[in-house]
């Protein structure tokens, strides 16, 4: 039986003028029928004349829904509250307190945090501390089951609520808003979050509350700011729509993710969560695969692999697959560029990029021709995880830490493309925002997998893929749909947030002759001389 559905209106500032206010609600309810409520975020009352506030306070006049509202903002409005946890203003009109959670007949669950953020001590009246959001979030964490709250207001916005989404306009969500309101919403997955004092209307595509592949699905989330009352400009104040109390919900309606759904704005606190969670449950098994399972159908050892773990199994006498017409990256074909070449395994080897973005830009390549790394045999993928320690540990020594990315779409022979990046320069973080940041503006998604999941385990054989992994084994994926842009790895990397190298991001621009790029592929080999276990057999 599907439970009827609540109906809200929210508001932004009201800053007094009530008139204007009630007026626009009676007209859309006389034009769309009953609202079940209405609920205040930011300014309630102005600082200017009160008149208006006397007619309602008096009991003249009364508002013609029940409107809750959230508590003041600055020194001049405390005084219109006279009870700070909570109590009726006037007919109709609630204030619901500094903060806690109003759950009214329906099951509807609204969570409330009144004033701006402050970090002083005491904290002010019309102000909120990190302790205040600390309880209020306790309070509710500790509840079994928790999954989220219907609806979340505040007064400011989260800080960085833009991130990863549809721009905000005028609005630096990198610098206004709070943070502990950011902290607030990544708790709390409210469904609905409004906020306002920005004097701007902002509905942020909905985001999600897990984390992909690793978590099970949740319910999104949406964030809209609403602008002032009367606002000369026309812009949004009032909000108008249905809700079911989440706890009436089907659990698989309630976690539908709509099609324009985004990456969580606040991932970051989302993900230091995530791991002081997943350090206490450390014996929990993992819930994919390791990447590169060495004791799965583990291909016979090279005779210097003699520390190496895991039962070998008899190596599968195995030709490597052959193009069937001329390729670039076959080792044995003449087509291949040698004199880039710098380090031979028994099935893979290294080669300078040509027109590589920096000097020690290097391509891991099979040596047979295989598409990618999902067709690849485990013998193989053995000595691509060689290649990428060896790889980690030259450029560790060099300061550095290596991106690796694959591309494979409409791709002949599969390359790894490993480009070093300064350790100083940005963190693993830095960089994944960066490729994450960079996609969605393409409206590409990069969704993070586990680290140590395979590749194979995502992407079946044959359907393309991109995907970027450091060398600490944590990766970003996006399954191809339609096309990919050719250069979007190096594109990244060159870009101002990352190599910050724009001039060198296509390849054909960076070219060198054939005596440089010799000379290059040989001051490499010198250098990765002592990390290259291809020597060493
Ligand atoms: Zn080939």
């Amino acid at each position: 039986m599907a439970a009827q559905p609540l109906r809200v209106l929210a508001c932004g500032d009201v800053e007094g003028r009530l008139e204007a206010l009630f007026g626009r609600v009676r007209a859309v309810q006389a034009k769309s029928g009953r609202f079940d409520m209405l609920l205040c975020v930011g300014n309630f009352f102005g600082s200017t004349s009160d008149a208006e506030w006397e007619e309602y306070r008096t009991g003249f006049k009364k508002a013609p829904i029940p409107t809750y509202v959230l508590g003041a903002n600055d020194q001049d409005t405390v005084s219109y509250f006279p009870d700070v946890s909570g109590c009726e203003l006037a007919e109709n009109i609630t204030y619901l307190g500094r903060r806690g959670i109003f759950s009214g007949t329906s099951g509807l669950q609204i969570a409330y945090l009144s004033g701006t953020e402050s970090q002083d001590e005491p904290t002010p009246a019309y102000s909120f501390s990190s302790k205040d959001v600390t309880e209020l979030k306790t309070s509710l964490l500790s509840t079994p089951k928790f999954k989220g709250v219907d609806i979340l207001l505040t007064s400011p916005w989260p800080r960085d609520v833009g991130n990863f989404g549809n721009s905000p306009g005028e609005i630096d969500t990198k610098k206004c808003g709070s943070a502990l309101v950011s902290n607030l919403a990544a708790s709390l997955k409210p469904r609905y979050h409004f906020a306002a004092l920005e004097k701007a209307y902002y509905e942020r595509l909905p985001y999600r509350n897990h984390i992909v592949l690793q978590e099970t699905p949740q319910h999104v989330s949406r964030f809209i700011a609403l602008a002032d009352v009367g606002n000369t400009s026309k812009k949004k104040y009032l909000y108008a729509f249905s809700i079911v109390p989440m706890s009436l919900m089907d659990p698989a309606e309630l976690v539908k993710q709509p099609q324009d759904v985004t990456e969580n704005p606040y991932r970051k606190l989302r993900k230091e969560a995530h791991k002081a969670k997943t350090l206490v449950c450390a014996e929990e098994e993992p819930a994919c695969q390791f990447f590169f399972d060495l004791n799965k159908n583990q291909g016979m050892k090279r005779p210097s692999d003699g520390k190496e773990r895991g039962n070998s199994q008899p190596k599968q006498a195995k030709k490597p697959p052959q193009p069937t017409g001329p390729c670039w990256f076959c080792l044995a074909s003449p087509e291949v560029e040698k004199h880039l070449v710098v380090s031979i395994g028994t099935h893979c080897y290294l080669a300078l990029a040509k027109g590589g973005l920096l000097p020690d830009h290097v391509l891991i390549l099979p040596i047979g021709h295989y598409q990618s790394v999902v067709d690849l045999s485990s013998e193989v993928v053995e000595e691509v995880t060689k290649y990428k320690s060896a790889l980690k540990e030259f450029f560790r020594s060099k300061g550095k830490r290596y991106v690796l990315f694959e591309r494979n779409y409409r791709s002949q022979h599969l390359q790894l493309q490993v480009i070093p990046v300064p350790l100083d320069l940005c963190t693993s973080e830095d960089i994944k925002e960066s490729f994450i940041v960079q996609a969605q503006e393409q409206q590409i998604e990069l969704l993070e997998i586990p680290e140590h999941s395979d590749i194979k385990q995502v992407a079946q054989p044959g359907t393309p893929y991109f995907y970027v992994e450091l060398d600490t084994g944590e990766k970003l994926f996006h399954r191809i749909r339609k096309s990919f842009p050719l250069q979007f790895g190096r594109e990244v990397l060159a870009s101002a947030a990352l190599l910050g190298l724009p001039h060198r991001a296509d390849w054909r621009q960076c070219t060198a002759a054939r005596p440089e790029e010799a000379a290059a592929a040989q001051a490499f080999r010198r250098d990765f001389q002592p990390f290259d276990f291809a020597l060493q057999a």
